[in-house]
């Protein structure tokens, strides 16, 4: 059973450090709750500090300074996936549910989020743990970006998951921030969505009406927006275990913890010295769905060399639709994606062969 208070304001997590990056285009159609944001509000967000407010709906004040508090909302605890999908349609629209809180926290401090309550998911155990079910690996949508990294399942099948763990952030956001959090903000310059492109993996959402499974691929329908639909529930991800495959994860980052310039990951599986088949996936850089489907195709099928690598390389560089912003002009970044991909492909070619 849940209680549902009232909270005025909060500080459930820091708001996030570093820098800014950028934002193409918002917000979730599936989220109405959630106002316009641009660059500037978020360039506030990421300083955390509060020299002036930027957003178009003020923020209470104190001694004519503002305050990063968040509006006047519900909230509730879930005892259980059921009842956390009942409180989402009990509650309307505008409710959502809060997860590790790194990102809806902040933004609500902001109030680039304004949801009438909150959903706290954070004692389901139903959306715990990383284990082998058949041939495929399920992570529970609540597995901290930490487990991930920590996981003997994860770093036996899949490195590519490790290797992007170990470039998100810092321990303290790793502590705190989830699988389901990060793959339902869909931040484009996340990571996650990135390497479970490359995986081909699927998630499980389920709503009052019954459960659905999503391709990671399909997932994502543009900045901020996913397949989530109000009332429903991510529930796990779902990684196809697959033999004789390679997996590897880099990212280009002004500063350690920092959000991409750009990163890329390659899954690659190899009969003999022939790619059979293969997963490329791209953050920061503008690939619809995190993906460089015509790299992939330029590869499959074909040798797997260095020369074969560089040329799938060329294909995303020039496929994918970088931004100019702070962190880079266009021509870096896809430079930077020619050189990640390839570097991705031989690393996780090696690991295929089992030489690394
Ligand atoms: C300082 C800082 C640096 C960071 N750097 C990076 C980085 O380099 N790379 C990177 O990839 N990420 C980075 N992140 C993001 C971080 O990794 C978190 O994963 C991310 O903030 C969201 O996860 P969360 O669990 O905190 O989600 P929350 O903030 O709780 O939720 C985010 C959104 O997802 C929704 N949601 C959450 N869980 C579910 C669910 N199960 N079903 C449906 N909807 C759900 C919420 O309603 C909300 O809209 C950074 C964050 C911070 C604060």
């Amino acid at each position: 059973m849940c209680s549902w208070v009232n909270v005025t304001h909060t500080s459930l997590v820091q708001p996030p450090r570093g820098g800014q990056r950028p934002v193409e285009r918002s917000l979730n159609s599936d989220c109405p709750n959630m106002r316009d944001v641009d660059d500037s509000d978020l360039a506030h967000t990421r300083r955390g500090e509060a020299d002036h407010h930027t957003g178009p709906a003020p923020s209470p004040t104190t001694e004519g300074k503002p305050m990063q508090v968040p509006a006047q909302f519900a909230y509730a605890k879930a005892g259980s996936v059921d009842e956390a999908i009942a409180l989402l349609r009990r509650h309307g629209p505008d409710a959502l549910v809060v997860a590790g809180g790194h990102s809806l926290i902040p933004m609500m401090k902001l109030r680039l989020a304004e949801p009438t309550a909150l959903i706290d998911i954070n004692g389901l155990s139903e959306l715990t743990g990383v284990a082998v079910q058949g041939d495929e690996v399920r992570l529970g949508a609540m597995v901290r970006h930490g487990e991930v990294l920590d996981s003997p399942v994860v770093r036996e099948h899949f490195p590519i998951l490790a290797d992007a763990e170990r470039l998100i952030a810092d321990p303290i956001v790793r502590n705190r921030g989830t699988v389901g959090g990060s793959l339902c903000q869909a931040d484009p310059s996340e990571d996650l969505s990135a390497a479970f492109s490359a995986l081909r993996a699927s998630v499980v959402i389920r709503s009052a009406d019954g459960e659905r499974v999503v391709p990671v691929r399909e997932f994502h329908h543009g900045p901020y927006e996913t397949a989530v639909a109000h009332g429903e529930l991510l529930l796990e991800v779902r990684v196809p275990i697959r033999a004789a495959t390679g997996s590897a994860y880099q990212k280009i980052e002004r500063r350690a913890g920092d959000w991409a310039v750009a990163s890329a990951g390659a899954v690659v599986t190899l009969d003999g010295d022939t790619v059979v088949d293969v997963g490329i996936g791209l953050t920061a850089v503008g690939a619809p769905h995190f993906v460089a489907p015509e790299a992939e195709d330029a590869l499959r099928g074909g040798p797997a060399t260095d020369d074969a690598f560089a040329a799938a390389a060329r294909v995303a560089a020039e496929h994918c639709s970088p931004s100019a912003d702070q962190r880079g002009p266009v021509d870096y970044k896809r430079h930077l994606v020619g050189e990640l991909v390839t570097r991705t492909l031989q690393r996780a070619t090696a690991r295929a062969r089992g030489e690394a």
